[in-house]
């Protein structure tokens, strides 16, 4: 798959602008509702109408989807609006159905990425076709089992293929209802600049009021796409309901977002810099996290010590922590001066954090 630049045909053979806006309900419930929200997308900067018509929900009970039934209703909105139409198929069946009716882009769930053997026969019913796939990725924050489908599907001749990031599950609580992990899809598009790349806001975030900030970080970060979740009466949802925005709504992002054009040596400075400089904002708040947490176990520590009577300032434990951190400072190609500096402010905030424990009543 290394530098398979025929990746992004299909991306410019739809005659697809950028970037790429693939919007519609989590899922089709009825026909009038497929058919309404298609022909308001239809006024929007939308390419490619979505409809979850078999869904896979994380607990029994909760409505499953339409089933192929739904696929007839596409297949009208289809041609009452000249939009492309894509779906969830998440086992060989689904494959012949859709194909059946002409959805034009097949995407495989979060929850069908992360195992192989499915990935497997979806991507064997698919063989011989020119069938466009975009793969969500893992659940889990696993770079090679996203790259592993994607692989399946390319030697199965597969070779329309595009990735959506849509954040992975945690078990502790973010803002997130799955976490973005942005380094992830980083890495994956420093190793295949040519796999398109498109972003899910919606499944990230779960609730509306992030989905802007969303999009533009991705679109920073030069991804070709947008896939959002998109209802006429968002709250009264079948699923998925705090998550999706009006197509009104959409169409305002889209002439809101800030979208860099990659052409001219000007521009392709630019486009550099702010996708650089977006990485770099990425890991600052990365870092942020992590000395948060970090002071977290420092106020831990600070109880500890209360309980048990022990001086805060520990010397011995201290220098040897700095003589570790500047010989893996140098493997890390950091100077011994930064490193001092550095661990020297974190041992000041850690101390003011347990004295603040020790203080408390
Ligand atoms: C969806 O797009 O409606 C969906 C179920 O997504 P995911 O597989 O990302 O959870
Ligand atoms: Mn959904």
């Amino acid at each position: 798959m290394e530098n398979s630049k025929n990746l992004r045909n299909w991306l410019d053979a739809f005659g697809l602008k950028h970037p790429l806006v693939i919007a519609g309900p989590c899922s089709a419930e009825t026909e009038a509702q497929v058919l309404k929200i298609a022909h308001q997308l239809k006024e929007t900067d939308t390419t490619v109408l979505r409809a979850g018509i078999w869904k896979p929900r994380t607990r029994p009970g909760n409505f499953e989807g339409v089933g192929a039934l739904g696929l007839k209703w596409m297949q009208r909105a289809k041609e009452e609006t000249g939009l492309l139409t894509t779906t969830e198929v998440a086992n060989a069946n689904h494959v012949d159905l859709a194909l059946q009716h002409d959805i034009d882009i097949l995407w495989v769930g979060a929850r069908t990425t992360v195992s192989p053997f499915i990935v497997q026969e979806i991507a064997e019913a698919l063989r011989g076709t020119s069938k466009t796939v975009l793969i969500k990725n893992p659940v889990n924050p696993d770079l090679a089992l996203w790259l592993g489908a994607v692989e399946r599907f390319y030697e199965a001749g597969v070779q329309n293929l595009g990735v959506i990031h849509r954040g992975f599950s945690t078990y502790e609580k973010t803002r997130y209802r799955n976490n973005p992990e942005w380094q992830i899809p980083i890495d994956l598009q420093n190793r295949f600049p040519d796999l398109p790349l498109i972003l899910d806001p919606s499944h990230i975030a779960g609730r509306r009021d992030i989905i802007f900030d969303l999009c533009q970080t991705a679109l920073d970060l030069n991804y070709d796409g947008l896939m959002v979740e998109t209802h006429f009466d968002p709250d009264n949802a079948w699923s998925d309901a705090e998550q999706q925005i009006t197509p009104a709504t959409l169409h305002q992002m889209t002439i809101d977002l800030r979208i860099r054009k990659e052409e001219g040596d000007a521009i392709e400075f630019k486009n550099k810099l702010a996708t650089l400089r977006t990485k770099i904002d990425v890991m600052d708040h990365k870092l942020l996290e992590i000395l948060g947490k970090r002071m977290k176990i420092s106020d831990e520590i600070g109880g500890l010590k209360k309980q048990n009577n022990v001086a805060i300032l520990q010397t011995k434990r201290w220098n040897e922590i700095l003589g570790k951190m500047i010989l893996e400072g140098e493997e890390n190609s950091l100077s011994e001066e930064f490193i001092l500096k550095i661990f020297k402010a974190i041992h000041q905030e850690s101390i003011n954090h347990q004295k603040n424990v020790m203080n408390a009543k």
